[in-house]
């Protein structure tokens, strides 16, 4: 069976393919799939934009299709950016001024007070209407300044609790071994699993 998944994120799509890459006969992006489109995330939970973004592109393609949502969810911001984290600067999935405002937004706030917590929401749809969906979420804190290379989005500010470092500073295996996403995909992996009778 092929997945589609509604993304082009190199990040998300390494991630999904070292967890649920045994399931599948294929893993398809939106780029290998040959579809050109920017689909607009109109709801207000992280659970309706995956569900928008997996059924736009299961009913574009008749593929079992799944995509994530995730926001950060900062307390000393009430939760922001939680669901508007892409375009929380202003502009959509621009990294850089998205750290910079979080960072100004927590001028001066202390560093037992700068607690947050990422979560991904995974929906995967099926051609026959099914619809399947769980939650991943990993506890940390916003650091004070951007550090290490890798990963991608507010990875340079979160620090992980469990991993003892920010997200960029981390290996891929790390951050799928303690992140949300990796966390959600590994809950889908076994509702997938138990649906598919595997
Ligand atoms: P998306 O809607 O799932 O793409 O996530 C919204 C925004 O959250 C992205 O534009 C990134 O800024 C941020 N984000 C999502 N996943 C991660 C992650 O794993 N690390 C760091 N930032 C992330």
């Amino acid at each position: 069976m092929k997945l589609a998944i509604a993304s082009n994120n190199e990040h998300k799509l390494a991630e999904i393919k070292s967890i649920l890459g045994g399931c599948f006969d294929e893993l398809l992006s939106i780029k290998d799939l040959g579809i050109d489109i920017e689909i607009e995330e109109t709801g207000t939970t992280l659970i309706e934009n995956a569900l928008i973004k997996a059924r736009t592109i299961r009913d574009l393609t008749g593929l079992v299709t799944l995509a994530d949502d995730t926001g950060l969810m900062v307390d000393a911001l009430n939760g922001e950016p939680g669901v508007y984290s892409a375009r929380y600067g202003g502009v959509e999935h621009d990294y850089a001024r998205n750290n910079e405002k979080l960072l100004k937004n927590l001028e001066g706030v202390p560093d037992e007070k700068r607690t947050a917590r990422f979560k991904t929401v995974i929906a995967v749809c099926f051609p026959d209407g099914t619809e399947l969906t769980c939650e991943g979420c990993v506890e940390g804190k916003i650091a004070t300044e951007l550090r290490g290379t890798r990963g991608f989005g507010y990875d340079p500010l979160f620090y992980s609790f469990e991993l003892g470092k920010v997200f960029a500073e981390g290996s891929l295996e790390d951050k799928n071994s303690v992140g949300h996403r990796g966390r959600a995909l590994r809950k889908m992996l076994e509702i997938l699993k138990e649906h598919l009778g595997k």
